[in-house]
C-alpha cells in the first residue's frame, strides 16, 4: 500500500523523481542551495502579486459593507479594511535584502498574518451584531476568509511540513472564533465547518507539493548537462558565485580545478563523435564519484570541466586531484588512458578578487599544463 503511494507520489509530474528528491518535497531544510534560491523567488514575487491584488481588493469590498451594514458596523470594519490595505501594499512594495528561503519566509507569515488578524477582529465586531436578509448573508461571508487564506497556500511551491506549518495558525484562529462565540456555537456547524477546512489543506498541501515537485524537476533539468549528468555551465556558475559569496564571509578556503581532457578533438576524428560523447561520460562520471561529496563537477565547455571544492586549503586540493589523476579519467576506444591537463587554484593562498578571477587563474595554470606536455597538474605560478 505505502510503495503504491510512494510509486504513485513519484509520478505526480509525469517524470520520475528520485527517492531523495521525494524526501525534498517534506523537508525544505534538505534542499540544495540551487533550488532554495529559484524556490525562494518564485514565493518572494508571488507574495508580492498576491499582496498587490488584496490591496485593491480588500478595500473595494468596502462599497458592499456600506450598502449592507448599519453606519458603525461599517466603519469599524472599514477601518480593519484600510489599515489591512495598507499592510498589503506595503508588503507588495517591500525591499527584500537578498532572496533566501528565510526571507521568503518571513513575506509568506507577514501575508498570511494580516488576513488572519483581519478575520479575528470582523468576526469578533460582526457576532456583535443581529443581522437579517442581505446582510447576515454578506455577514457570513466574513466566516469564509479562513477558507480562502487555506486554499490559498496551493499558490506556492511549498514543502508539506511548511504547508502544515503555515495552516496551524489560520485554523487555530478558526477554533478561535468558535470559542468567542461559545454560548451560542451550534456545535453541528462548526464541527462541519472545521472539518471542510482540514479537508481544504489537505488538497491545498498535495497542490503545493505538486507544484514543488514541478519545479524540483524542471530545475534538475535546466541544472544538468544532458550528455554527462553533472552540472552545466550556466548553474555551475550560480553555485561558484553562491559558495565564493559563503566561503568568503567567514575567510573559508575554496579551491576550484580546471580539467581538459587532453587531444580530445583525436578520439572524435578517428573514432566518431559517437565514442567521443561516450569517453566524455565516462571522463565525468570518474570525476563524479572520484571527488568528495560536497564538491561540484561542472561541464564548463566541451571537454573541459571544472571542479569546485569548498573548505579545501590548496595543498588538500592538489592532492585530491592528484588521486583522481592516478584513478584516471577512463580510457580512449583503442584502449588507452584517457589522460587531462589541470589547473589548480585557491581563492585565499592566490588572493583572487572573485571566482571568475579564480576560475580564470585555474584555466591558465591548465593552460601551462599543456604547454608543459599535457597528462599533468599545474598548481603554482611558474617563474617567468
Ligand atoms: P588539447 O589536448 O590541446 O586540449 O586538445 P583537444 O583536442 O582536447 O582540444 P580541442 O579544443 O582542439 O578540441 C576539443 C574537442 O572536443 C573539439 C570538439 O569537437 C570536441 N567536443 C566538444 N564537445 C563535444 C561533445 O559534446 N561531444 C563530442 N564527441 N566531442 C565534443
Ligand atoms: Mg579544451
Ligand atoms: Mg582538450
Amino acid at each position: 500500500m505505502i510503495n503504491v503511494i510512494l510509486f504513485r507520489l513519484r509520478n505526480l509530474v509525469g517524470d520520475d523523481i528520485s527517492p531523495r528528491e521525494l524526501a525534498w518535497l517534506f523537508a525544505g531544510w534538505l534542499h540544495p542551495a540551487l533550488y532554495s534560491t529559484r524556490r525562494a523567488g518564485m514565493i518572494v514575487s508571488r507574495v508580492r502579486l498576491v499582496a498587490i491584488i488584496f490591496a485593491i481588493l480588500t478595500p473595494a469590498w468596502m462599497v458592499v459593507d456600506f450598502w449592507m451594514f448599519p453606519v458603525d458596523l461599517f466603519w469599524k470594519l472599514a477601518t480593519a479594511r484600510i489599515l489591512a490595505a495598507i499592510a498589503f501594499a506595503w508588503l507588495s512594495t517591500r525591499p527584500v535584502r537578498d532572496v533566501t528561503m528565510a526571507c521568503a519566509h518571513k513575506a509568506l507569515i507577514i501575508m498570511f498574518a494580516i488576513p488572519t488578524l483581519f478575520f479575528l477582529y470582523s468576526y469578533w465586531v460582526v457576532s456583535g451584531y443581529a443581522l437579517t436578509g442581505f446582510a447576515a448573508a454578506v455577514a457570513a461571508g466574513y466566516g469564509f476568509l479562513p477558507f480562502a487564506m487555506l486554499a490559498g497556500i496551493a499558490i506556492f511551491p511549498l514543502t508539506v511540513v511548511e504547508c502544515v506549518l503555515f495552516a496551524a495558525p489560520m485554523l487555530g484562529a478558526q477554533a478561535i472564533a468558535g470559542i468567542v462565540k461559545w454560548n451560542a456555537l451550534e456545535w453541528p456547524s462548526f464541527a462541519g465547518a472545521f472539518w471542510l477546512l482540514l479537508v481544504i489543506t489537505a488538497v491545498a498541501t498535495l497542490a503545493s507539493a505538486s507544484q514543488l515537485a514541478l519545479m524540483i524537476v524542471l530545475v534538475r533539468q535546466l541544472m544538468r548537462d544532458p550528455l554527462t549528468g553533472v552540472f552545466s555551465r550556466s548553474s555551475g556558475e550560480e553555485l561558484l558565485s553562491l559558495h565564493d559569496a559563503a566561503t568568503s564571509r567567514d575567510a573559508r578556503n575554496l579551491a576550484v580545478a580546471f580539467v581538459d581532457l587532453d587531444h580530445f578533438k583525436l578520439v572524435n576524428d578517428r573514432y566518431g563523435h559517437e565514442a567521443g560523447d561516450s569517453v566524455l561520460r565516462d571522463a565525468a562520471t570518474r570525476l563524479r564519484t572520484g571527488m568528495r561529496g560536497g564538491d561540484v563537477i561542472v561541464r564548463w565547455g566541451g571537454e573541459e570541466f571544472v571542479v569546485v571544492m569548498p573548505d579545501t586549503t590548496h595543498d588538500d586540493a592538489v592532492t585530491a586531484l592528484r588521486r583522481m589523476r592516478e584513478q584516471g579519467f577512463g580510457n580512449r576506444p583503442d584502449g588507452t588512458r584517457q589522460t587531462a591537463s589541470i589547473g589548480v587554484a585557491e581563492r585565499r593562498s592566490a588572493g583572487t578578487e572573485d571566482w571568475r578571477a579564480l576560475v580564470e587563474l585555474a584555466d591558465q595554470r591548465m593552460y601551462v599544463a599543456k604547454q608543459e606536455g599535457r597528462d599533468r597538474i599545474v598548481a603554482e605560478e611558474r617563474p617567468a
